[in-house]
């Protein structure tokens, strides 16, 4: 799992490690949070309320989180065999995910500096207020996820990060 909190570059460093380790496979979450102007189509599988919590209903997540007012969740992954599942995921996700398989590594992805994640969420297009929101959250969920992590990563820059995560799997995959 690559978790932390939000504004941190958790989904370019995850789909950048997805695309240099073939034996990775990248899970897709569901989300209510309507698409963001310019964001992928891909980004998410993005639904309504109704859809989510039916899905929610017949076990098909494992776990989901609220978020700012949207759901998330990471459906039961269906990695081809020999894969290991890569989860992009916020704090409160992975703590549910490791209660659920203690043996699931979880890296804390944080930002450089409180400036260049504020900088990071303004540039997607976030408003001043929903910036602040952040922010406040994401100092919070730092905190808790650095009682949880087995690594943390500091996102100075993606290929550096991706480059540290790489040896990260490989030791983790030569020890079990
Ligand atoms: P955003 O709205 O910025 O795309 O995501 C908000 C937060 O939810 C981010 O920290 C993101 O990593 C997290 N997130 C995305 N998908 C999931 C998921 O399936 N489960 C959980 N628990 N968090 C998720």
């Amino acid at each position: 799992m690559i978790s932390g909190p939000g504004g941190v570059g958790k989904s370019t460093v995850a789909e950048r490690l997805a695309a240099a380790d073939p034996a990775l496979w990248l899970s897709r979450s569901w989300t209510t949070r309507p698409r963001r102007p310019g964001e992928r189509e891909d980004a998410y599988h993005f639904v309504d309320r109704a859809t989510f919590e039916s899905r929610a209903r017949q076990g098909g997540f494992l776990e989901t989180a609220s978020y700012l007012g949207h759901l998330y969740g990471t459906p039961t992954p269906e990695a081809p065999p020999g894969q290991d599942v890569l989860l992009e995921i916020d704090v409160q996700g992975a703590r549910q995910v490791r209660a659920a398989d203690p043996t699931a590594v979880v890296v804390l992805l944080v930002a450089p500096s409180p400036e260049a994640q504020a900088e990071r969420l303004r540039a997607r297009g976030d408003d001043d207020e929903h910036v602040a929101r952040r922010l406040e959250l994401a100092a919070r969920e730092e905190a808790e996820g650095r009682q949880i992590v087995d690594h943390v990563v500091v996102n100075d820059s993606a290929e550096r990060a991706v480059g540290e995560l790489l040896g990260i799997l490989g030791a983790h995959r030569g020890s079990s």
